[in-house]
């Protein structure tokens, strides 16, 4: 696998011919405490009710990104490329197998939302990352690749196409007004009261006023902050409250539907010295974290919709040619 940057849009997609799928042992739960071949961990956090552990990060069993060496980002003619240095990590949300996010305690999803938090910051630190991603594909429409409940995350060299666009938008719009678009966002749809779901604490749920998809739901925070991971190692305790509103909202949608697709969105890596985010001064004030959860719906699931952050395919160019040049023309 590679990363190729589309001269077009500027966005990177990771691609490759990915090996012919030699799918493990899929009857035992490779994630679940008593597995027989223990997954490699990276972080985890203590039990809330006496167990081995509560939430744990472990390596991806078959990562996208690799941790190890330099991006080695080159030319080749007009096209950039680079490799797929990152990393790739499944976030195991509850140490039970039939305990997902809408059914786990309160405390068990903050322990979650902390460990995500632990993640970022920690992978943070190292600058070859420009951008830490956590996100969850629920459902076999979704993508979801595991039984257990899962999210995952990547560390990659680059920020996704998304987030640049919402960080492009958020500076844009701060240096005309000095203030957070998220933030006017959030005063405005609180005065209205017309889109919001739900709000809990310093924790809104509401639905954008020009959704994606129907049943687009983002969660922010009142109180302003760029990053995600700040907010929630800042205090203890408050994440309680964004982990009640999240099991909330996921209770709601899934009365419309069982798939959906979860990002969440923080501050790119400041540590990253970068051409097009070191003149970013203003990060910090135009940024504001936030959950975005993307529903699909059978019933719109034939429109032509994806939702992906990072486009991914597991069958390169080169070979996609040579097999259509192979093909028969037709008549
Ligand atoms: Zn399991
Ligand atoms: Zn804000
Ligand atoms: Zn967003």
């Amino acid at each position: 696998m590679e990363l190729r940057k589309d001269p077009i849009t500027r966005s990177w997609v990771i691609t490759g011919d990915a090996p012919e799928s030699s799918r493990a042992d899929e009857s035992v739960c490779r994630f679940c405490s008593d597995a027989r071949t223990e997954p490699q961990v990276v972080s985890s956090m203590a039990s809330v009710d006496g167990g081995p552990w509560s939430a744990r990060a472990v390596v991806h069993p078959t990562p996208l990104y690799r941790v190890e060496g330099d991006p080695q980002r080159r030319a080749e003619g007009i096209y950039d490329r680079m490799r797929s240095v990152g990393a790739h990590e499944v976030l195991v949300e509850n140490i039970r197998h039939d305990r997902p996010l809408w059914v786990a305690s309160d405390a068990e999803i903050e322990k979650f939302l902390l460990l995500a938090a632990q993640r970022i910051q920690d992978l943070k630190r190292d600058q070859r990352f420009k951008y830490i991603s956590i996100f969850k594909d629920h459902g076999s429409v979704a993508g979801q690749e595991f039984e257990h409940p899962t999210s995952q995350l990547t560390a990659t060299t680059f920020v996704p196409r998304r987030v640049l666009y919402e960080l492009r938008a958020g500076r844009d719009y701060y240096g005309q007004k000095e203030r957070c678009v998220f933030c006017d966002i959030l005063s405005q749809e609180e005065r209205q009261a017309i889109r919001i779901v739900e709000s809990r604490g310093n924790y809104v749920a509401l639905c954008p006023y020009a959704p994606r998809v129907p049943y687009e739901t983002w969660l922010l925070a009142r109180d302003h902050d760029s990053s995600f991971e700040r907010t929630a190692l800042g205090r203890p305790g408050v994440t309680l409250d964004l982990a009640a509103l999240l099991r909330r909202t996921l209770s709601r949608i899934r009365s419309e539907t069982e798939d959906f697709h979860m990002v969440l969105h923080t501050s790119p890596n400041s540590l990253h010295q970068s051409d097009t985010l070191g003149y970013w001064k203003t990060i910090d004030e135009d940024y504001h974290w936030h959950i975005e959860i993307l529903p699909i719906l059978a019933s719109v699931k034939s429109k032509s919709y994806t939702f992906k952050e990072v486009y991914f395919s597991p069958l390169s160019s080169e070979t996609a040619a040579r097999r259509l040049r192979d093909a028969s023309p037709g008549a």
